[in-house]
C-alpha cells in the first residue's frame, strides 16, 4: 500500500500544498521523503535548470582526446579536440611517430595507429598547437573544461614532456588552474545516484547530446554542454569563481577518493616512461 502524508505539506512536484492523507510519499536517497499530489509523482530526475548568473554562462574551453588507451605513463595521444563556449572549434589527429604502438580494444574511436601515422600531424607540433591554444585559454581567466581531468591532463602533460616541450602548467600564468571536472562535480552534486558515472551515462541522466562516444570531438562538445547544464542545474556550483571551484574540486576529489593525494589533482602523479615499457594493451 502506498504512504501518505500525515500532516500538511508541499507537494515536491509543483510547489502547492498537499492535504493530510491526500498525498504520495516518495522515498529519497539517501534519506527522507517527499510529498506530492499524486498526479504530480514524477519518474527520478535532475534538478530544472534555473537562470541565475555564474561562470557556466561566460566563456568555458573543453578539451578532450583519444589515445592508444588509458595508462597515462605510456598511453599516446592519437586526436585531440576543442570546444569553446564561444563557439571556438579546433581538431587534431596526432601522428605519435615510431615505436611499437597499439590501441586498446576498448576504446571506441576507431582511430588505428596506421592511420594517425599516415594523415596525422606530427606529434610534436600537434601537442605544441593543443598547449598554445589551452594556454591562452587560461590565461585569459577561462575554465578549462575536461571530463575526468586526472587522465586526460596527466596523458597531455605526459605527451609534451615526452616530446620535449613546455607542459601546459608551466605555460599558463597560473599553472595547470582554473580546471573544471565535470566528473567531479556531479558526483559532488548527486552523490547517491547509481547507474555509473561514464561520460555517456551522466550526459545521458542529464539530456546533453553525445552522438560518438568515445570520439574526441564528441566528447568535448558533451563535456562543454554537460558543465554548462551542471551550473545551470545547481545553483550552489554556480556561485564560485573559477578559482574558487578549482579548489573546491581539489576538496571533493580527495573526499571521493579517501587515497588521493588532494595536491595532485588535477594530474594523477606519473612519469613518461621509455619504449620498452609501452607493450600491447
Ligand atoms: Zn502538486
Amino acid at each position: 500500500m502506498e504512504r501518505t502524508n500525515d500532516y500538511p505539506a508541499t507537494c515536491a512536484g509543483c510547489g502547492g500544498t498537499v492535504a493530510a492523507g491526500a498525498g504520495v510519499l516518495v522515498g529519497l536517497r539517501p534519506k527522507g521523503w517527499a510529498v506530492y499530489h499524486p498526479e504530480h509523482v514524477r519518474e527520478p530526475g535532475p534538478p530544472v535548470p534555473h537562470e541565475h548568473p555564474g561562470w557556466h554562462r561566460r566563456g568555458l574551453t573543453a578539451f578532450d582526446v583519444a589515445a592508444t588507451g588509458h595508462r597515462t605513463a605510456v598511453d599516446r595521444i592519437l586526436a585531440a579536440s576543442v570546444r569553446c563556449a564561444d563557439g571556438t572549434a579546433r581538431d587534431w589527429l596526432v601522428d605519435p611517430g615510431a615505436g611499437p604502438l597499439a590501441v586498446d580494444p576498448a576504446k571506441r574511436h576507431g582511430i588505428t595507429v596506421e592511420r594517425a601515422r599516415a594523415e596525422g600531424v606530427p606529434a610534436v607540433r600537434a601537442l605544441d598547437e593543443v598547449a598554445e591554444l589551452l594556454a591562452g585559454r587560461l590565461a585569459a581567466g577561462e575554465p578549462l573544461v575536461v571530463w575526468y581531468a586526472p587522465y586526460v591532463l596527466t596523458l597531455l602533460e605526459t605527451e609534451l614532456t615526452r616530446h620535449g616541450l613546455p607542459t601546459l602548467g608551466e605555460r599558463a600564468p597560473h599553472g595547470l588552474a582554473p580546471v573544471c571536472d565535470p566528473l567531479v562535480l556531479d558526483r559532488h552534486a548527486d552523490p547517491y545516484r547509481s547507474g555509473g558515472r561514464s561520460l555517456e551515462r551522466v550526459t545521458a541522466w542529464y539530456g546533453v547530446p553525445h552522438d560518438r562516444p568515445g570520439d574526441a570531438a564528441s566528447d568535448a562538445e558533451a563535456t562543454l554542454a554537460l558543465a554548462q547544464t551542471l551550473g545551470a542545474r545547481y545553483p550552489a556550483l554556480a556561485r564560485f569563481s573559477p578559482p574558487a571551484l578549482h579548489n573546491e574540486q581539489l576538496l571533493w576529489n580527495a573526499a571521493a577518493h579517501g587515497r588521493h593525494d588532494p595536491d595532485s589533482w588535477p594530474l594523477a602523479p606519473v612519469e613518461p616512461r621509455p619504449w620498452s615499457a609501452h607493450g600491447p594493451a
